[in-house]
């Protein structure tokens, strides 16, 4: 099997790239518009043919490159039924598998950062888009996020996967690429010996700024990925 982790500096977000070596078939997961070039030419590279691109959750800080791509390899896109999204070819939902070639990559619905946020398990490697970062957790004080239902997702559908499961972000502000669930478990600050009470209140006094291109993003990404 072929597994890239690509990186977008403007916005940090990681796309990761996942290939069947037998039968060349791919998914791409969160990638970003201004990437498209860069992705489309890797695909070629490596000679795959890109079936599914497949949305962690609504984005607020950067437009996926859904359109880009589809358009470019006449790749289906999907994203949660819980996003609310339109435009999509395909709506997921916890438990959907999504086949390309000989393999599948399972949905894990894990809301908290949004409704409609999900995490995506193949093999042993875990794309955790923003519920669980290494280090932290995705905010909950937008798009309709919830702080108690982000830790239930996170303790009850991740914390209970394999302790070697490899944890493979949506992003990284601090050049970190990958974790574990057990070092996520024993050390992320916001979540170990925390209980769900002192967990809302950590989400609760974040006191975030607005990310730069939320105005923009969350529309067109509702749409998938269209102006
Ligand atoms: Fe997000």
């Amino acid at each position: 099997m072929i597994f890239r982790q690509l990186f977008d500096p403007a916005s940090s977000t990681y796309t990761y790239l996942l290939g069947d070596r037998v039968d060349g078939q791919a998914i791409i997961v969160d990638p970003v518009r201004e990437q498209a070039q860069r992705d489309l030419a890797l695909i070629g590279d490596l000679g795959l043919k890109l079936a599914w691109i497949i949305e962690s959750h609504v984005h607020a800080d950067h437009v996926t490159g859904a359109l880009a791509l589809s358009k470019a390899t006449g790749a289906l896109s999907a994203v949660s039924q819980h996003c609310g999204a339109t435009g999509f070819d395909r709506l997921l939902d916890d438990g959907d598998a999504i086949e390309f070639g000989t393999a599948s990559l399972k949905v894990i619905g894990t809301p908290g950062h949004t409704p409609g946020s999900s995490c995506f398990l193949w093999h042993d490697r875990l794309l955790t888009g923003d519920t669980l970062l290494i280090g932290g957790c995705g905010r909950t004080d937008f798009q309709q996020g919830d702080a108690g239902t982000l830790y239930e997702s996170i303790t009850r559908r991740l914390f209970t996967l394999p302790d070697d499961t490899l944890v493979y972000p949506g992003h990284d502000y601090n050049g970190r690429r990958v974790s574990t669930i057990a070092e996520e478990r024993a050390t992320n600050p916001r979540l170990a010996g925390v209980t769900r009470e002192r967990f809302i209140e950590i989400m609760n006094g974040l006191n975030l700024p607005t990310p730069a291109r939320m105005a923009e993003s969350v529309p067109a990404n509702l749409r998938g990925g269209a102006h």
